[in-house]
């Protein structure tokens, strides 16, 4: 729209400008292109949907040097209303927010986009350390055996690279998720046992973004409307985050 109403303005001035001030014109035309007012402008996000298509259930280290081992990539839960697949709902989500982040002006890099990939966690991790991602976030749904429970929680690692910078990140994300769309703030949660952390060399946050095992947050996590402030609310934290340090 703003740059709609520039473009009338100029044809409406123009006819009456000399020509040294037609070059002013076509500077500020110009600074208006090169330096848009976009608040992320500069900075690079990598997006993880959480999952695929088929999990892997070959073992890789829980973290860089460690004996024990976990699954390359689990199967997710599934939608107790929508019967749909964690991996189905996680790049719906991821792929509206791709798109919010670039509008915003940022970079950014997705682990995948389509289902019918096979990329372990720590292959996704250090896909985004390689890129020098400054903000990594992991989409996922939660699932419990106890159906009334519902609401958003932030993992990230305790110790390590990067560890109080992914913390900081979480509360921001936290914060301006559940302000977003009412969903309750379950907490930050720390954990050395997520792979996709433990081998993250960037800020990098779990995001469990409600529970597929709930009902009501089922349906809500898998309508288009809600998607949408789920979106605006990661936006939100990630600006918070990364403009505010
Ligand atoms: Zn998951």
């Amino acid at each position: 729209m703003k740059k709609t109403l520039i473009c009338l303005l100029l044809a409406l001035m123009l006819p009456c400008l000399s020509l040294a001030d037609r070059g002013t014109v076509t500077i500020i035309e110009g600074e208006e292109k090169s330096a848009p007012e976009l608040p992320l402008a500069g900075y690079k996000i990598g997006i993880d949907p959480g999952h695929q298509l088929h999990g892997d259930n070959s073992r890789e280290p829980v973290a860089p040097g460690s004996s024990e081992t976990k699954a390359k990539v689990a199967t997710g839960t599934s939608g107790v209303y929508t019967h749909k697949a964690e991996h189905e709902t996680n790049l719906e989500i991821a792929l509206l927010l791709r798109d919010l982040l670039v509008d915003m002006g940022a970079e950014v890099l997705m682990t995948r986009e389509t289902a019918d990939v096979n990329i372990s966690n720590v292959e996704r991790a250090t896909m985004m350390n390689e890129w020098g991602a400054d903000a990594v976030v992991r989409l996922h749904c939660n699932g419990s055996t106890d159906h009334s429970v519902h609401g958003m929680g932030m993992y990230v690692r305790k110790t390590g690279e990067k560890a109080e910078e992914s913390e900081a990140l979480a509360r921001c994300l936290l914060s301006a998720m559940t302000a977003r769309t009412g969903a309750k703030a379950q907490g930050v949660y720390k954990r050395d046992t997520y792979s996709g952390l433990t081998w993250s060399q960037v800020p990098s946050v779990l995001v469990e973004m409600g529970y597929m095992t709930n009902p009501d947050e089922d349906r809500k996590l898998n309508d288009p409307d809600y998607q949408v402030l789920i979106v605006l609310g990661i936006a939100d934290g990630l600006t918070e985050y990364l403009t505010h340090r």
